[in-house]
């Protein structure tokens, strides 16, 4: 399923060109003129609104404060308007980011998918491996096997760290930085003791492990398989 946007935006050349760029990206792209047809497409679903400021009949503020009444859809605004109180205004009733006219198409682009990213929803149960191991990231429960496991908060946090990016290699001067907030190289070996923790805690086989994986010389990868759910 491609990304849904919804582009609102009464300039034509500016809409055409905005929206050619980002279905070039892959993203799916719904354009409407005025405010109006904005609210009713809004009742489809979308992933992101980019919204004019200035438009025919409800401005674009009125629409960003609408939707921010009962949705935290991200909103990226187009302004001609360059004050900084408009800014800040903008930002205040809501809009994630914004883009001042005129703008280059890549930069919006770049907007977009920054922002996605930074609001994309955090799963909050990961289960891997049929079930065999779910870490909850609300409740900071983990089980294995269908039994609660205890971990210290550094450990629950490794596991999640390196659970949430399966086969991506961590180092450990990397995960150090994760999980401890800063860089220091004597803590490199104590990344090895949480692992080997974790790893008796949820019953890993240590010769042959199904989701923490030593990557010699480097560090630690994930190498659970991601449940469907
Ligand atoms: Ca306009």
């Amino acid at each position: 399923m491609s990304t849904k946007i919804l582009l609102v935006e009464d300039e034509k050349k500016i809409a055409d060109i905005v929206k050619a760029y980002l279905e070039k990206e892959g993203y799916s792209v719904s354009h409407v003129d005025n405010g109006s047809d904005a609210l009713e497409a809004l009742k489809r679903g979308f992933d992101l609104i980019i919204l004019d400021l200035m438009l025919p009949d409800i401005s674009g503020e009125e629409i960003c404060e609408l939707v921010r009444k009962d949705s935290d859809i991200p909103i990226i605004m187009l302004t001609a308007k360059s004050e900084e109180e408009h800014r800040v205004r903008g930002l205040k009733i809501g809009a994630d980011d914004y883009v001042v006219k005129p703008f280059s198409p890549r930069e919006l682009v770049a907007r977009v998918q920054a922002l996605l990213r930074r609001t994309k929803p955090v799963k909050k149960r990961l289960s891997f491996n049929r079930g065999m191991l779910v870490i909850d990231t609300e409740s900071f429960e983990v089980f294995s096997k269908g039994a609660l496991v205890t971990l210290t908060p550094t450990e629950f946090k490794l596991l999640q760290t390196l659970a949430e990016r399966p086969g991506q290699v961590f180092s450990r001067a990397q995960l150090v930085n994760i999980i401890l907030g800063y860089n220091f190289e004597g803590y490199d070996r104590t990344i090895d003791a949480h692992v080997k923790n974790i790893r008796q805690k949820i019953g890993e086989d240590n010769r042959n492990p199904s989701f923490i994986k030593t990557i010699y010389g480097v560090g630690y990868k994930f190498i659970g398989t991601p449940d469907e759910n």
